[in-house]
């Protein structure tokens, strides 16, 4: 059977080298093309993986084949009779979700890094064998991946081991990233399906407590479950790298691929819930949620990916927004946390929308649109240009939700609007029309919300919460920071020094003259430091002019600063005390309590 087969080994820990043969049975007789994808889908920026390329030949019938380049993540083999073998290396030193990483403690990678795409053949079945490092460890390693093993054939992967597994296409084939070392595995069944994590990295000192983990991870994969009537996988592979700092994830079809901090895990020590493992827990929810909402109902603009260059949609605020609307509220759905925190959580939502004077020139639509070139490329001036179709996209959801519950008197949500979404394109795998969202909100609903949800996602006025919050018996409350004034900047420590990283539209610091990158020396003759700022503008009134010494480059600066008082940017949602039956009922629905 004709089918495109590679051989993975991590070949040199001490170099960061995995090398692949990659082996095409039947190459194209016109001279075979292959490609390595110029992103990952779920991380919408070119990132041009082929750049890690640093070694590529050719052979046939045992005579090399030349090899052409025919751009930068492009090759064309001359024409050969016999089965054209690849051979090559990729260098793997990024540690993050979406790359490749290799050292003699573990080893990571996705398909998109790694398997070069043979044009052409993309459906026909893609085999991989995983082999052990070259180098002898002190502990054997184990894989860990929801790729199939290749059960039926000789060489086949035992299950967490090296050896062959398989794809049905090479969609499949970069779908499900692969760990391999010494990971710790939990498991846990939810709606039915097997659920596991592997968790990477020395956890000593973090006195993890592995089976309440387990626990509040199987409340919350039930309840999606719940929510969608089914779980669209065999089993599900959470892969968690824990490290000293770091926070991320990124969705596949039957697993995520994490980055946390140990310390975000439930400590024995701490059975309390804070702000860490509740972060953690958000992280999980929210790439679970994924599996359905971007895996499997898609936008049109992603049926099929084309990984050689960006794939625009004007839709993300539905694929991130609703699932950052539905990773928050599962955890109260399901019993994770209670209604004063989850109300907690939505109003830091809000204050992260609400401190950025971008969301006035810039929709959650076009946001989704630039993703490329704007969201995932921010720079110093990001909160004055740019909304985010996660926070922003996220209280969206929440408008539409509430906008739905209201309006059918409690008959509808949105809840029913995933639903049939999950109909009409995650069970048909057609895909999200750029008016899709709207079309399944107005057929589950019989409501007419194309003039509600153009003003939401095309608009850039604030959305209308106070208003929607009211009937579910939750007030919104607009404050100021505590400070007494505001310079409008934010500052990073560079050594001792406090360097200005962003200047706020409007603020005092953008009115004086002051930069990202200044180096904030002196208010008023006093040393400023990269710790005392906040102690030095407490003693200051609204009003009161203020001199302040910079560097730019090398350059001093003397500036007059007019400091005013901090403006109106945090939220607060606060549950109303007297509620009406009809408040109570809508509120149950929304919020269960
Ligand atoms: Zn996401």
């Amino acid at each position: 059977m004709n089918a495109i087969h590679y051989r993975i080994t991590p070949a040199s820990l001490h170099a960061h080298v995995f090398e692949v043969v990659l082996t095409i049975e039947q190459p194209d007789p016109a001279g075979q093309v292959l490609s390595l994808p110029t992103w990952i889908p779920g991380s919408y920026m070119i990132r041009e993986f082929a750049r890690n390329i640093v070694r590529i030949r050719a052979e046939s019938g045992g005579r090399p084949v030349e090899l052409v380049k025919q751009d930068k993540q492009t090759w064309r083999a001359a024409p050969c009779r016999a089965a054209l073998v690849l051979t090559y290396e990729v260098y793997a030193w990024d540690l993050s979700v979406r790359c490749a990483h290799l050292d003699q403690l573990h080893g990571f990678f996705n398909g998109t890094q790694v398997f070069l795409r043979v044009h052409g053949a993309e459906s026909l079945p893609h085999f991989v064998d995983i082999r052990p490092p070259l180098q002898n460890l002190p502990f054997p390693w184990r894989v860990a991946t929801t790729l199939p093993e290749a059960s039926d054939l000789p060489g086949a992967a035992p299950r967490y081991g090296f050896g062959l597994y398989r794809a049905a296409d090479y969609d499949e084939l970069i779908d499900h990233p692969v760990e391999m070392g010494t990971f710790k595995l939990i498991q846990f069944e939810a709606g039915g399906v097997l659920h596991e994590m592997a968790i990477t990295g020395t956890l000593a000192g973090a006195q993890v407590d592995w089976q309440r983990l387990s626990e509040d991870l199987q409340r919350i994969c039930n309840w999606q479950i719940q929510l969608f009537g089914v779980a669209p996988f065999e089993r599900f592979l959470f892969l968690t790298f824990a490290v000293g700092e770091g926070y991320g994830g990124l969705e596949h079809r039957a697993s995520t691929a994490l980055i946390c901090s140990r310390y975000d895990l439930p400590a024995l020590a701490a059975p309390g819930m804070n702000d860490a493992y509740l972060g953690f827990l958000g992280l999980c929810s929210h790439e679970y949620f994924h599996a359905w909402n971007i895996k499997r109902i898609k936008p049109a603009a992603f049926t099929p990916y084309d990984l050689s260059q960006e794939n625009y949609t004007r839709l993300l605020w539905a694929f991130e927004g609703i699932t950052s609307y539905y990773d928050d509220l599962a955890l109260l759905k399901s019993g994770v946390i209670g209604v004063e925190d989850y109300l907690k959580l939505l109003s830091k939502t809000c204050t992260q929308v609400w401190r950025g004077n971008g969301r006035f020139k810039q929709s959650v639509a076009e946001s989704s649109f630039d993703a490329w070139i704007k969201y995932y490329r921010q720079d110093e001036n990001a909160p004055n240009a740019i909304v985010s179709y996660y926070t922003k996209g996220a209280l969206v959801a929440l408008a539409l939700d509430l906008k739905l519950r209201t309006a059918s008197a409690g008959r509808v949500s949105l809840d029913d609007v995933m639903r049939e979404l999950w109909c009409r394109h995650g069970q048909t795998g057609q895909g999200v029309a750029e008016d899709g969202i709207l079309a399944a909100a107005e057929a589950v609903s019989g409501l007419k919300l194309g003039r509600f949800l153009q003003d939401a996602t095309e608009g850039t006025d604030d959305l209308p919460l106070a208003q929607l919050l009211k009937p579910m018996g939750v007030d919104f409350d607009l404050s100021a920071a505590k400070a007494p004034v505001s310079l409008g900047i934010k500052t990073s420590a560079d050594g001792q020094d406090c360097k200005i990283s962003q200047v706020l539209e409007g603020g005092p610091a953008q009115q004086a003259g002051m930069a990202a990158g200044d180096i904030l020396i002196a208010l008023d003759g006093i040393r400023v430091t990269a710790s005392n700022l906040d102690k030095l503008l407490a003693r200051y009134r609204p009003g009161t002019p203020a001199v302040a010494h910079l560097f730019r480059r090398d350059e001093l600066l003397v500036m007059g600063l007019d400091l005013s008082a901090p403006p109106l940017d945090q939220v607060k949602l606060t549950s109303q005390k007297r509620l009406s039956q009809k408040t109570k009922a809508l509120r149950q629905g929304w919020l269960g309590d």
